[in-house]
């Protein structure tokens, strides 16, 4: 069977009838063939979702009825959570109660803006007598969304319901190495209701299909989650035609540990941070920044867990499961051997592993690297995998300097109980979101989540994610 793309409302065979393998990293055999969009494909379901917009079912229905057809895919969602976590963890890897909880945050998304919907408001603005200045939200149009591999139907939803919620139509472009669900999401909207064209999928190349909608000129938005490189390719294309962008790209985010912190606490949320996803995971806190004093005690503690954990097929529920590609495999071993000639030292892991049940999968150990300097490739580059850069710091001038030495600034962690030290850093930290005590919030689905510097630009999650899919119109009334 081929998965096909979802174009006004219909699945349909890319134009041309090309296909694409996707793998299953746990294996490293085949999972499905999947339809491969091609330029014909993405005009096509521009138009049809410029069509969503000038509709009555969607342009002209009240904005309440957009909130009760996202109710009703979160509760789909929610109703198939194990369907689509198996599919989520085959197709991505993920261990299943990762795969579990990322079901859970897409339906969260779909509430969470299914109750805004209907309360999307402009101002008045005082001008004096013989005046009526109001503004009206509309909402911005067709929205294009690019996103990567490594939390598909959580990423697909984080931008299709404020989206859609602000009464936009959207093609989605999943990444190749993982388009299962995001195909599944948009055909169980429309088993929910969502009229023809407003959620358009097209599974298919970067550089084709990806190309094509970033550089459409009649796409109106443009969100962007990827790597860095990429994200200047599509902002540029997006520039040609004066379409904004939202930018998520990567990170490489400090997790500080000062040494009067609750080290229980603080092994746990560190190591959750780095080793979720196999590592995979923009926002990972991929730099453990420790106070000279608590670096034995929390190394050993991070050793101890790091060995303990299960490499495994995600499907077996494992700890950890694989890295998605072979390629992005070899990109990890590679930054190890360069953290090793640049003077860092492996406390744990390093390797693939070997087990039974391992077969031709993409498995990593998870990996501490210790004695790392802050300027170190490891230390400044986002490997996106199970590592762990592990940086020494004396003073809280210093933690916060090195934590800032960074082209990245997506998420810090700063661990300690002293909540006076832990305000004055988290004040002074360049990056769009701040844990104290906590690394992430369950999904934070409620939370503006984007980066500072080169992790990007807009904001997704939360209220203030609105802003990027709605445009403001002033009126001005002059009346005697
Ligand atoms: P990637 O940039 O290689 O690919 C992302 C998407 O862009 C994919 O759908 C891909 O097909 C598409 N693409 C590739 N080339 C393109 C082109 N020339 N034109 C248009 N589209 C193109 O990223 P990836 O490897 O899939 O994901 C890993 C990166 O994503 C990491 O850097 C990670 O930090 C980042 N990321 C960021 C966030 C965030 O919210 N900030 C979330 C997840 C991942």
């Amino acid at each position: 069977m081929i998965e096909q793309l979802i174009i006004d409302g219909q699945r349909a065979g890319a134009s041309d009838g090309g296909t694409f393998e996707v793998c299953d990293p746990s294996t490293g055999g085949p999972l499905a063939t999947v339809a491969k969009a091609t330029k014909a494909d993405v005009d096509r379901a521009v138009t049809a979702a410029h069509a969503a917009l000038d509709s009555k079912a969607w342009g002209g229905a009240p904005p309440a009825e957009r909130g009760r057809i996202m109710i009703r895919i979160a509760q789909s969602l929610r109703d198939r959570t194990e369907e689509l976590a198996t599919l989520e963890s085959r197709d991505n890897g993920k261990p299943l109660k990762q795969a579990r909880a990322d079901v859970q945050v897409a339906a969260r998304y779909f509430e969470f803006f299914a109750g805004i919907a209907d309360k999307i408001m402009g101002n008045t603005i005082p001008l004096g007598p013989g005046f009526l200045d109001y503004t009206v939200r509309e909402p911005i149009g067709v929205s294009a969304q690019i996103i990567p591999w490594n939390y598909p139907i959580q990423i697909g939803a984080r931008g299709i319901a404020p989206a859609i919620a602000a009464g936009c139509t959207v093609v989605l472009k999943p990444a190749e190495d993982a388009p299962m669900t995001a195909i599944r999401l948009g055909e169980l909207a429309l088993e929910c209701g969502l009229p023809p064209g407003v959620v358009n999928v097209l599974p298919g190349m970067g550089t084709e299909a990806g190309a094509a909608l970033a550089s459409h000129p009649d796409i109106n938005q443009l969100t962007f989650t990827g790597s860095v490189s990429v994200g200047i390719a599509v902002a540029k294309m997006a520039a040609d035609n004066v379409v904004p962008v939202v930018m998520e790209l990567g990170g490489k985010s400090p997790n500080i540990v000062f040494d009067d912190a609750d080290l229980d606490l603080a092994v746990q949320g560190v190591a959750n941070a780095i080793f979720q996803n196999a590592g995979q995971t923009c926002s990972a806190g991929s730099r453990l920044l420790v106070q000279r004093k608590a670096h034995d005690a929390l190394v050993a503690r991070l050793a101890d867990r790091a060995k303990g954990m299960r490499v495994g097929p995600g499907v077996s529920d494992p700890d950890m499961g694989p890295i998605i590609s072979k390629k992005q495999l070899e990109m990890i071993e590679g930054y190890v051997k360069i953290g090793q000639r640049e003077g860092a030292q492996v406390a744990v892991g390093g390797e693939r592993p070997s087990g039974p049940d391992l077969g031709q999968g993409f498995f990593f150990q998870p990996t501490l690297l210790d004695r790392v300097s802050p300027d170190m490739r490891v230390a400044q580059e986002e490997i996106f995998g199970p590592v762990l850069a592990i940086i020494v710091f004396d003073e809280v001038e210093e933690a916060i300097a090195i934590a800032n030495r960074s082209q990245y600034g997506l998420v810090a962690g700063v661990w300690t109980r002293d909540i006076n030290k832990a305000m004055a850093v988290a004040s002074r930290i360049k990056a769009g979101q701040v844990y104290i005590n906590t690394y992430g919030a369950g999904g934070g689905v409620e939370l503006p989540f984007g980066g500072y510097k080169k992790s990007g630009y807009g904001r997704e999650k939360g209220l203030d994610s609105l802003a990027s899919y709605t445009q403001i119109k002033n009126v001005c009334v002059k009346f005697a």
